[in-house]
């Protein structure tokens, strides 16, 4: 068979998407991507700037479909309840694939984790996927679609001072397998991806230097398998498998997307 004639595995041609935290790292990689895949997007993040530069670039992309931005916090009720205006508006009664990938990391250990703090990230990585599945979920009944939700290997692995985030992931991939069972008659799957350390700005914003950030870096070369950090797009490409038909028969996973980080002991 000639290269042409063969099918193109991973399509996203004609669904439609909601990608929340689209505005940097693995969710802009993930919105370009399923641009350049034939998707239409609903691209999600506060920064209203960046999000402006996304939709430029996506612009560029000779694909049918559209991307369009809606700035909001999806840890606010009244921002959530717009954003499902929008969608309501540009994508009708139903959307094929949910991507719920904004979130923070926040260092702090059980001695210095406040309730402020833990709620901060509780809100952001845990209850507000909660709270955008459950809007979304009838939407995704209609079109039986699906939803990929962004964890981490900490949700499966432990890793000391980074309390709450590790307990957001691990309740992120509960939640995962949770809704695939409670959709599954509906048509409608549910997984993850748990990425290792990739390069965004996830570290930078937890308040890491230049200096301290490029000596993680370097640490990443032991502590995953393939001996480096990941890229965005290595995340973005494992979501549009799991979000694409060619994984129809998948649903409850959470895959690691780590450079084999989750199957390795402490060196
Ligand atoms: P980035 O910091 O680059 O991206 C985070 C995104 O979330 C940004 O687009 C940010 O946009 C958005 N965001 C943050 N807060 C809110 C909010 N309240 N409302 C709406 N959007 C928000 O990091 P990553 O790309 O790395 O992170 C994406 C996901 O990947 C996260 O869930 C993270 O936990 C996970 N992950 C990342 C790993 C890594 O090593 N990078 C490893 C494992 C998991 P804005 O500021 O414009 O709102």
């Amino acid at each position: 068979m000639a290269t042409s004639q063969i099918p193109q595995i991973i399509n996203l041609a004609g669904k439609s998407a909601l990608i929340t935290g689209a505005s940097s790292g693995i969710g802009r990689s993930t919105a370009v991507l399923f641009r350049q895949l034939g998707a239409s997007v609903i691209a999600v993040a506060r920064n209203a700037d960046r999000l402006k530069e996304l939709v430029e670039e996506c612009e560029t992309i000779k694909q049918p479909g559209f991307i369009h931005a809606v700035s909001a916090d999806v840890t606010r009720e009244d921002d959530v309840d717009s954003l499902f205006t929008s969608v309501q508006q540009k994508f009708g009664d139903k959307f094929d694939i949910l991507i719920n990938n904004a979130g923070l990391l926040e260092k702090g250990s059980i001695l210095e984790t406040d309730t402020k703090q833990y709620d901060r990230v509780m809100d952001l990585n845990l209850k507000a996927i909660y709270n955008i599945t459950a809007k979304a979920a009838q939407y995704l009944i209609n079109a039986k679609g699906n939803v990929v939700n962004v964890s981490s290997v900490n949700g499966m692995r432990s890793f000391p001072g980074v309390l709450a985030y590790n307990i957001s992931k691990a309740g992120v991939d509960q939640l995962t397998r949770c809704v695939a069972l409670e959709l599954a008659a509906q048509g409608v799957r549910v997984n993850s991806v748990n990425p290792g350390v990739t390069v965004t700005e996830l570290h930078r914003r937890s308040g890491m230097d230049d200096k301290a950030y490029q000596s993680f870096l370097d640490h990443s070369k032991s502590t995953h398998a393939l001996g480096r950090a990941g890229q965005s797009i290595e995340v973005a490409r494992a979501i549009a498998f799991l979000a694409s038909d060619a994984a129809s028969f998948i649903t409850g996973v959470t895959l690691p997307v780590d450079g084999g980080r989750h199957a390795m002991c402490p060196r």
